[in-house]
């Protein structure tokens, strides 16, 4: 069972912040007590310290007496914050002892701190101990108290509520901010898995043939955005070709259709004995299977020339010996007609593949011929610019309607299919001659005027 993204997301960004919650609550669990053990201890010594100090002020060195209620009352107040005192004279007698004044609470108090400090801290084996401290007045040793109480540390009601409030506060922490990654887990892991979701929905539907499809929504995050955007664009590039693709289908069947309409209707018409096979018909049926044939090679070469586009076997070329020797292999074609193929410009070299570009020409500089009127000049010229190089193929022919000019390089197109049928064009010469450039990097682009010629350039950029 697989699971989902957005419950993934949600869970690792919560174990993670319980993690967190752990770690800090171990250590600031640690560091707080030990800090606050040393920080009692202290307090502790500075108790008895002042127990000294106080009970010390008690005593008049003229009239060597003692003042016994205050001493009581130093001894009860140190009694009800767990400090048992002994206090003696010079002369070692008991001046104040608190087990012998309320022997009672004394022992009420000691169980009280033994039994909640070993609840409290089992591990640390404490126990009440008493120490001697000499009391002095004016450098003079007047007296000892003993102080004993609960050691190596104890914790007063104080100090127990203080750590109480301190773990609650924590826990407190702990809870909101394990509530607020979980919400904020949950709306991350929403947003992140969102547009996740919506581009299955559509790759679903584009599976499904449906390419008019797109995401509408975009995420903030770059990533995601991206997803989206070359899923819209495989879409879009699809349904481009999912078009092409009907649109080859209804161009062959409609270019196949007239020989064959034709070549049905003669056959027909011979079989049935309504037409004699003279020479004259069969040669007509011929030249009609030739017209098929044609067509179906020409096909053939496009969809060579469209697959192996990523193929081309580019060599450094000299472009103007290019153009001289393939205008050379039409002269006697253009002769017929009595063209001339005039050829100039400089040599320039291009990194390109030969055969190719020798094709373009082939088919740029028979369209010249067979698009001119008899007699007249067909001109060739090689230029350079910083970083392309080309050629232009210029006619003196019957030219191409202005209307024409943007459908020209499109499969089976003809400027004017009655006209070329005579000539033999499938119109698809032009859309060969683009593969091939564009497959370069190149362009190709046409200006004409009808009845005054066209004029075909091709740029190649040099490397
Ligand atoms: P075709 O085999 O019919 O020549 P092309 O793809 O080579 O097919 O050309 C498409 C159409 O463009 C042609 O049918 C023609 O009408 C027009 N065309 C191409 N080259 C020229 C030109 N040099 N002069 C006039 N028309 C041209």
């Amino acid at each position: 069972m697989k699971k989902s993204l957005r419950n993934q997301l949600s869970l690792s960004i919560l174990g993670i912040v319980l993690m967190t919650i752990a770690i800090i609550s171990v250590l600031s669990n640690y560091f707080i007590n030990k800090e606050f053990m040393h920080y009692v201890s202290r307090q502790q010594e500075l108790k008895t310290q002042v127990i000294t100090t106080s009970i010390s002020n008690q005593y008049t060195v003229f009239t060597s007496h003692w003042n016994l209620d205050y001493i009581h009352a130093i001894g009860m107040s140190s009694l009800y914050e767990g400090y048992i005192i002994k206090v003696y004279d010079n002369e070692n007698n008991v001046l104040w002892d608190a087990q012998s004044h309320d022997m009672r609470l004394c022992n009420q108090i000691m169980s009280q701190i033994s039994s909640r400090m070993a609840i409290s801290y089992p591990q640390l084996n404490g126990e009440f101990k008493a120490t001697d401290y000499p009391l002095t007045l004016d450098g003079e040793v007047i007296g000892t108290v003993s102080i004993s109480y609960f050691g190596p540390f104890f914790l007063n009601d104080n100090d127990f509520r203080f750590l109480h409030s301190l773990n609650i506060i924590l826990i407190a922490i702990g809870l909101v901010s394990l509530l607020v990654s979980a919400i904020v887990g949950y709306i991350l892991a929403k947003r992140i898995s969102r547009p996740i979701l919506m581009t299955v929905g559509v790759t679903k539907q584009i599976a499904a043939g449906n390419y008019e499809v797109r995401l509408k929504e975009n995420s903030n995050t770059k990533e995601l955005s991206m997803l989206v955007e070359s899923i819209n664009h495989l879409a879009s590039s699809l349904e481009i070709l999912e078009k092409l693709r009907k649109q080859l289908t209804e161009d062959v069947a409609h270019e196949l259709r007239t020989p064959i309409t034709i070549l049905q209707s003669y056959l027909e018409a011979m079989s049935d004995g309504v037409w004699e096979p003279t020479n004259e018909r069969l040669e007509s049926c011929y030249e009609e299977v030739v017209r098929i044939g044609r067509l179906v090679g020409d096909l053939e070469k496009l969809a060579k020339i469209e697959s192996d586009s990523l193929k081309l076997e580019k060599t450094r070329t000299d472009l103007m010996e290019l153009v001289e020797k393939t205008a050379d292999s039409l002269r006697v074609e253009a002769a017929g007609r009595k063209l001339e193929i005039r050829v100039e410009g400089p040599h320039v070299e291009i990194l390109a593949d030969r055969d190719r570009i020798r094709q373009v020409l082939v088919n740029l500089i028979s369209n010249a011929i067979k698009y001119s009127k008899e007699a007249g000049t067909i001109s060739l010229t090689v230029f350079e610019t910083e970083d392309t190089v080309g050629f232009h193929v210029q006619d003196k022919g019957i030219g191409i309607p202005r209307e024409e000019l943007p459908y020209i390089f499109e499969r089976f197109y003809r400027a004017d299919k009655s006209r070329n049928r005579s000539t033999g064009g499938s119109g698809i010469g032009l859309t060969i001659a683009k593969s091939i450039v564009e497959a370069h990097d190149g362009k190709i682009m046409v200006e004409s005027c009808s009845g005054e010629g066209s004029k075909f350039t091709v740029i190649l950029p040099k490397e």
